[in-house]
């Protein structure tokens, strides 16, 4: 059964989540599905590797959909199996794919801190190098790690567009950010009731600087919580974006839309479609 706001001709504007990980396990028995809900829900995707592994199931799956996707190292997974240095290597031999449209996940979480600090710096430091080497954006994770991201991302003296994943933080860096001519994306913790002050700066957020994002499958907008995300959710995000900035629902995918294809510098964005 499909959910009434799932209804495409709601929008009559094709919503792009920046930030799904549709090729992890959790979809393996049913991802076909999942891809047919978003593409019902005029909703298309870029898929995010954090690894080596999910990197090569990122690029599989973009090119299966005739879809974009980024490519990177997460902190978390910054202390691997293997050297920083063997697997960004393996990373930049996946750019020679014209479906890779960024570096990313990368960055610094210093609330988990799964991964050694030095370690998180030296792939955050890798990443940024690559992705400027080759021209492309990069998708940016952070968790309480403010000052040395943004002390990274000013040294790495990056050209490209700087994309602000699953944005949390205060006006100020929330400035700082945008001063580096970031993108800021916004998903499912948007919609939590908690999350009012997070609502409250998206006023600060320039029109055109605002991306949106599912994170699926964690993070699901509070209609869904406790479920497992998925992209065509993330039309509760835009209802939610809609209402704070009290315009339509249909302008604010359409002006996502356009953020998100200049972001990652997309020609054009399908539906995805499994082939
Ligand atoms: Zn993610």
């Amino acid at each position: 059964m499909v959910a009434r706001s799932l209804d495409p001709g709601r929008y009559g504007a094709l919503i792009i989540d920046t930030h799904a990980h549709v090729s992890l396990d959790v979809y393996a028995k049913d991802r076909e599905r999942v891809i047919d809900r978003a593409a019902s829900a005029g909703v298309a995707f870029i898929e995010i590797g954090f690894d080596v592994e999910s990197s090569i199931r990122s690029v599989d799956l973009a090119e299966r959909i005739g879809g974009y996707c980024a490519v990177g190292v997460h902190p978390h997974e910054a202390k691997g199996k293997e050297p920083l240095e063997k697997m960004w290597r393996d990373i930049e031999a996946l750019l020679s794919s014209p479906r890779v449209k960024a570096i990313g996940e990368i960055g610094l979480d210093y609330f988990r801190d799964l991964s050694p600090r030095n370690l998180q710096v030296e792939a955050f430091l890798r990443g940024l190098d690559l992705a400027r080497a080759k021209y492309l954006p990069v998708v940016v994770h952070q968790r309480e790690a403010e000052k040395d991201v943004l002390r990274l991302l000013t040294h790495a003296g990056h050209h490209k567009p700087i994309i602000f994943h699953c944005f949390s933080g205060d006006k100020s860096y929330l400035g700082k950010c945008l001063d580096l001519g970031g993108y800021i994306g916004l998903g499912g913790p948007l919609t939590y009731p908690r999350n009012a002050f997070l609502r409250d700066l998206v006023k600060y957020i320039p029109m055109d600087r605002i991306l949106v994002e599912t994170d699926c499958p964690y993070l699901p907008p509070q209609g869904r919580r406790g479920k497992r995300n998925e992209p065509a959710f993330i039309v509760e995000v835009v209802d939610i974006l809609a209402q704070i900035l009290d315009l339509p629902s249909a302008r604010v995918a359409s002006v996502t839309r356009d953020n998100a294809m200049r972001a990652f510098s997309l020609e054009e964005m399908p539906l995805p479609r499994l082939s």
